[in-house]
């Protein structure tokens, strides 16, 4: 039996998760900063995780986004195969969404019109949309803001399938290493493995859009992402950059099948202000 959902529940959705998902961060993302700041054994690592918990801890309090750059909305929506959307189109309602959150709940607007003319836009769309059929009858909204000092470090490589295990170990910690202080760390790292040039870099954002702590299904993978963490907590980035051993707070993969000649990698940085929220529309 096919349903009937009104794209205006989904413009309202987009524009509550916009300026929840600014203003109050997943709670793993949180446990794992509060933890970091009683493990973290540098001292000035650990008095910038006890910062960066005043900072969450504030942000509730006054009510305010927990990062200056409420970053750019990226939407995944998720529909449901026996779902009939009416009253207009999908991709507006979305952009309607963030402009109302974006506005009204006083988040920096921070999209140009055009990537060289650089025109602000005033309401921080166009939004980047995402969209997936998937079984079922309901509508899943996931607004995941991102901002651009962590997004400017994220990098594609395609290898060859010589590079195998240890080459996709390697491309992961260069490309972490080399991104240092600049995606304001502790950080969350989000991988993408396999599939296309375009396929590994969503798949890298959809890694960072789950939860700490989670690990992929793949037992051989969710052991190569607890090896790839461990690895880049090694590498003394700490905090902000200052040293320590709490450079990433998490590091998630999503994989998918590619082509005989080819071993793409995608790592998409999230900073400690890594955000999502979703809602279900029934
Ligand atoms: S990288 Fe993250 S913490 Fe740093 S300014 Fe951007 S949103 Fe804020």
């Amino acid at each position: 039996m096919i349903k009937e959902i009104d794209v205006k529940r989904i413009e309202d959705a987009v524009a509550r998760l916009c300026v929840s998902a600014n203003k109050i961060l997943p709670q793993s993302v949180t446990d794992s900063i509060c933890t970091a700041c009683k493990t973290e054994t540098d001292g000035l690592g650990r008095e910038i995780m006890c910062d960066l918990v005043r900072n969450i801890d504030a942000a509730k309090e006054l009510d305010i986004p927990v990062c200056q750059d409420t970053g750019m909305a990226v939407v995944f929506i998720e529909i449901g195969q026996d779902v009939h959307l009416v009253g207009g189109s999908l991709c507006d309602a979305v952009n309607r969404g963030v402009a109302k959150g974006y506005t009204d709940g006083l988040l920096r607007k921070s999209v140009v019109a055009d990537p060289l003319n650089r025109i602000n836009t005033d309401d921080n769309t166009p939004a980047v949309l995402h969209t997936k059929v998937v079984d079922g009858d309901c509508v899943k909204v996931t607004v995941a803001p991102k901002g651009f000092g962590s997004e400017n470090m994220s990098k594609v490589k395609m290898l060859t399938p010589a590079a195998g295990r240890d080459g996709v170990v390697k491309a992961v910690l260069d490309i972490v290493r080399e991104a240092g202080s600049n995606p304001c760390p502790p950080m969350v790292i989000g991988v993408g493995i396999g599939g296309d040039f375009e396929q590994v870099a969503y798949l890298s954002k959809k890694a960072l859009c789950r939860d700490l702590g989670t690990h992929n299904k793949n037992e051989f993978y969710a052991e190569l992402e607890t090896e790839l963490l461990e690895k880049v907590n090694e590498l003394g980035i700490g905090p902000q950059g200052f040293g320590g051993k709490t450079t990433a707070l998490g590091l998630n993969i999503e994989y998918a099948p590619t082509h005989i000649a080819g071993l793409p990698v995608a790592v998409n940085i999230g900073c400690h202000v890594t955000r999502h929220k979703s809602e279900i529309i029934k």
